[in-house]
Parts: structure tokens; C-alpha cells; sequence
């Protein structure tokens, strides 16, 4: 069965997407950030739901561990590149231009870029999904998703670009949107297969 696999820095929704996709109460939210250090698989009929650890900055968590979680990310996708039909990545709307200016000022490449940079590398097209869109204001939906869509190397306006999905996961919104997306992937991948 194909494999899609959920990744994003810690706290930016990654439980709370991976419990509305499989309906389960025992993925945790919240509270304890970067906890799940396994990688929990979830069959959902169609392909198989993977839940990759959060990455990067966590409070309390040593670099070195960090380093450590980030390795075994890039290694499970890279050893099972040929089963996975797309990579969901999220991101925070309101935390994520802050984040990338810290980095930038540090003059490293921020871990959102290099892990969307690594799966596209790797021939796999992710969805990006823009997750806690509550926080912005809706005057400036376009003008921080456009920022969004060049900071991932994509030329506004963002609505050409399928693969940049806003949403409130916390309300539920925008993940009828992102199954859609899941869906063509996942189509597409078994064609390709046969
Ligand atoms: P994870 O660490 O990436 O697994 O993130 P969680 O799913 O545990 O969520 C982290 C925090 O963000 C929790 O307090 C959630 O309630 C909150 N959160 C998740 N989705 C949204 C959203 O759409 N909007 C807002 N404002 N908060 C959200």
C-alpha cells in the first residue's frame, strides 16, 4: 500500500491533523510537544498514514536529540521513498515568518525549507498545508500566503499552486481540502505502479 507521510515542525497541528484523518482519541495534543518520538502507522483503507516526530526546536530538548529525530525523519523517507505517494507537510501561519528570520539571521537554511527541499528531491510532490489561518487576519490571507508560496520557491499568487492548502485544523477547516489532495496523489502513484 502506498505511504503518506505527515511531517512539520513540533506544534504546529501534526497530532490534531493525524486524529481528524483517522478518527483515533489517543493521538495525543498538546501539552507535551514532540512526544511522539515513534513513528505511529495508521491504515486508512486507500494507503497507509504515516505520523513522523515533530522537528526542530523544542524546549527542553537537547540539539543533539534534535539532530538525532531529524535523521531518522530523513531516513525513513529515504528508504521508503518508493512507496510514498505524497508527504504532508504543515506549517504555523503566524510562528513560521519569525522562524525563518531566526534562521536567517544565524545564516542557516530554515529546517521548513530543507525538509520540503529534500522531499521534491526525492521525486515526491508534497502538500503544504498552511495550518492555525485563525491567527491571521482575513485582509491578509494573500498577502502572507503569496510570502509563503515564494519563500517555497513558488512565484505568486498562491492559488495557481494546488499544492498550498490554508486551514484551522483545530476547527476541522481545510481538511476536506487536503484529502482531496491526498486522494490525487494517491491515485496518481497507484497508476504509475502498475
Ligand atoms: P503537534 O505538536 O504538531 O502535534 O501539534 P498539536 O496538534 O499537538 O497542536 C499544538 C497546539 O496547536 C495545540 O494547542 C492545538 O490546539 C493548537 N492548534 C492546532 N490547530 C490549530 C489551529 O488551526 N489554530 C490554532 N489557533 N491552534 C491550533
Amino acid at each position: 500500500k502506498p505511504k503518506v507521510v505527515v511531517v512539520g515542525r513540533s506544534n504546529v497541528g501534526k497530532s490534531t491533523f493525524v486524529r481528524l484523518m483517522t478518527g483515533r482519541k489517543d493521538v495525543k495534543v498538546g501539552k507535551r510537544p514532540g512526544l511522539t518520538l515513534k513513528i505511529n502507522e495508521y491504515d486508512l483503507g486507500d494507503y497507509i498514514l504515516v505520523d513522523l516526530p515533530g522537528f526542530g526546536y523544542m524546549s527542553g530538548l537537547p540539539k543533539n536529540v534534535q539532530e538525532k529525530i531529524k535523521d531518522e525523519i530523513v531516513h525513513y523517507i529515504e528508504n521508503n521513498a518508493d512507496k510514498i505517494a505524497t508527504a504532508v507537510q504543515i506549517i504555523d501561519a503566524k510562528s513560521f515568518f519569525e522562524i525563518v528570520r531566526r534562521w536567517d539571521e544565524r545564516g542557516e537554511i530554515p529546517i521548513d525549507l530543507e525538509m520540503f527541499d529534500f522531499i521534491t528531491d526525492l521525486k515526491i510532490s508534497p502538500i503544504l498545508v498552511v495550518n492555525k489561518m485563525d491567527k491571521i487576519k482575513k485582509e491578509d490571507w494573500d498577502t502572507v500566503l503569496d510570502g509563503i508560496c515564494e519563500f517555497f520557491k513558488c512565484s505568486p499568487p498562491w492559488r495557481q499552486w494546488k499544492f498550498i492548502v490554508p486551514a484551522v485544523l483545530k476547527k476541522g477547516q481545510g481538511i476536506d481540502e487536503i484529502k482531496k489532495r491526498i486522494k490525487e496523489r494517491v491515485d496518481l502513484f497507484k497508476k504509475l505502479k502498475v
